[in-house]
């Protein structure tokens, strides 16, 4: 059996530390097979990569993981500065002036051009897709060759795990204590995929088209273990959406209700097809905000971004929200595809319209290879053919500028905290409330706070959780 050393190299701390839980993923995989793994990390370790590696060297490991999340941060207005690429390719070249061994690179962000960026970061070999599968038959393969990665193909994949067969994570007892003191938040997955082609979304191209569950039972199990090993206090769900149409989420919260847990969580949900007392019963089972993929602002954008929804559904998901007081986040880009002056004002009439609520707004949206978005940009000559998407790229209508667009922006949420633009505004509320010593998602304390009707639900909800905060 090989030593492993993995290694979650994200050193982005906006919107907070974020727990490297496809890491963790992967470690619990090679663990369950046998392998020795060790799993660190840049952010927790606070330590500098070339000091991280040189504490680590009596490990001798066989090969190394490097896990890549994202590629960028989607800020059209930060492009250079936010290009987690560059930081990936500086960890590469200090493992190899300190280990003689395989570096290996996988992730969500490095899936999207696997080949790219082991050419710009001259790690040896790659895994995309589900890194429980590939990457245990990978260390399989370079156990066989030696450990000569160039006996191989450079990027190894392999089937999509059924929702049952997804594991749980194996949380190093380091990391999760650090982060769940950074933060309190830990990010959890109950199922994988999307159905939905959203035009600028790289997710069902990650994890495929079909949705695949996890038991409820078990992902309610890992939040009740997270909670007391660990003393995480919000779990926020990563799944493309947390609310399926097959009602699956349904039967999670119903799982968590079950255990009493003392803790919040959130997730990405769909502002549609969901009943008052749907979201009410999630509410009971400690849903206490939710981040809503709205993505446009009018209905002609809605339908540019290929959503499936109008904005009356958006405004009429948004005041159940309220009516629960429900913390409600939504995020919007601007200039996408079918944006114009008349989409911009429609748009700001829009968000103004969403009661109670914050709204994260971006401006043009990252293009990612093999989306919608992709063939409209090159299609309207919005980027070059040759671009290889490698560095950030962003569409931005061709039918209004850029400079427009921000201006009426800025004009339209000038004073307002809310109202999330440009993208910094965010980072700088992050901070300040981090600083003050808050904890968890933190945009939930922008909002007013809950009056006295839904203080006694939320209350009642938490003794029936056993909670005491
Ligand atoms: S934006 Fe959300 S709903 Fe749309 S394709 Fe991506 S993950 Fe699915």
């Amino acid at each position: 059996m090989a030593r492993i050393l993995l290694i979650g190299c994200n050193q982005a701390t906006s919107p907070y530390h974020v727990f490297p839980l496809g890491l963790a993923q992967v470690a619990g995989a090679l663990n369950s097979q046998g392998h020795e793994v060790r799993q660190i990390d840049i952010l927790s370790s606070e330590l500098s990569i070339a000091e991280l590696l040189a504490k680590h060297a009596s490990f001798e490991p066989h090969a190394i993981g490097v896990s890549v999340r994202n590629i960028d941060d989607v800020d059209s207005h930060n492009i250079e500065a936010n290009w987690y690429l560059a930081q990936t390719r500086n960890v590469i070249v200090e493992i190899k002036k300190q280990y003689a061994v395989p570096v290996i690179l996988g992730g969500a962000g490095f899936s999207l051009m696997a080949e790219k960026i082991l050419e710009f970061t001259g790690a040896d070999v790659g895994v995309i897709g589900e890194g429980e599968t590939a990457m245990p038959e990978l260390i399989k393969k370079l156990s066989a060759s030696n450990w000569q990665a160039t006996a191989l193909p450079r990027v190894f994949s392999a089937p999509l795990l059924t929702g049952d067969k997804i594991p749980a994570p194996l949380i190093d007892h380091d990391m999760g204590k650090f982060y769940a003191q950074k933060t309190g938040i830990m990010g959890i997955q109950s199922k994988r995929g999307c159905p939905y082609g959203c035009a600028y979304c790289s997710y069902p191209l990650i994890e495929g088209a079909k949705l695949r569950c996890r038991e409820p039972e078990s992902v309610a199990e890992q939040m009740e273990r997270a909670h007391k090993d660990f003393g995480v206090s919000h779990f926020v769900f990563c799944d493309s959406v947390f609310n399926d149409k097959q009602g699956h989420f349904l039967q999670v919260a119903e799982a968590i209700k079950k255990r009493s847990l003392p803790v919040h969580w959130s997730g990405y949900f769909r502002p549609s097809h969901m009943t008052k007392d749907e979201l009410e019963f999630l509410q009971s089972a400690g849903l206490n905000a939710l981040e809503i993929g709205t993505d446009s602002a009018s209905d002609a954008t809605l339908e540019g971004m290929n959503k499936p929804f109008t904005f009356d559904d958006v405004h009429h998901f948004n005041s159940l929200c309220t009516e629960l007081e429900l913390a409600a986040a939504h995020f919007i880009i601007m200039g996408g595809p079918k944006e114009d002056r008349s989409t911009v004002k429609t748009g700001l009439r829009n968000i103004k319209a969403l009661t109670r609520s914050v709204v994260f707004v971006y401006q043009g949206a990252r293009v990612l290879p093999g989306t919608r978005i992709e063939k409209i940009a090159r299609d309207e000559g919005v980027i070059a053919p040759q671009d290889s998407l490698l560095r950030p790229v962003y569409y931005h209508s061709p039918l209004i500028s850029e400079e427009e667009v921000k201006v009426m922006l800025e004009a339209d949420f000038a004073g307002d905290i809310t109202r999330l633009f440009p993208p910094s505004k965010a980072d700088k509320m992050d901070k300040a409330l981090r600083s003050m010593g808050h904890k968890g998602i933190l945009w939930d304390k922008l909002l007013a706070r809950p009056t006295g009707r839904t203080r006694q639900r939320s209350s009642r909800a938490s003794a029936d959780r056993g909670c005491n905060g």
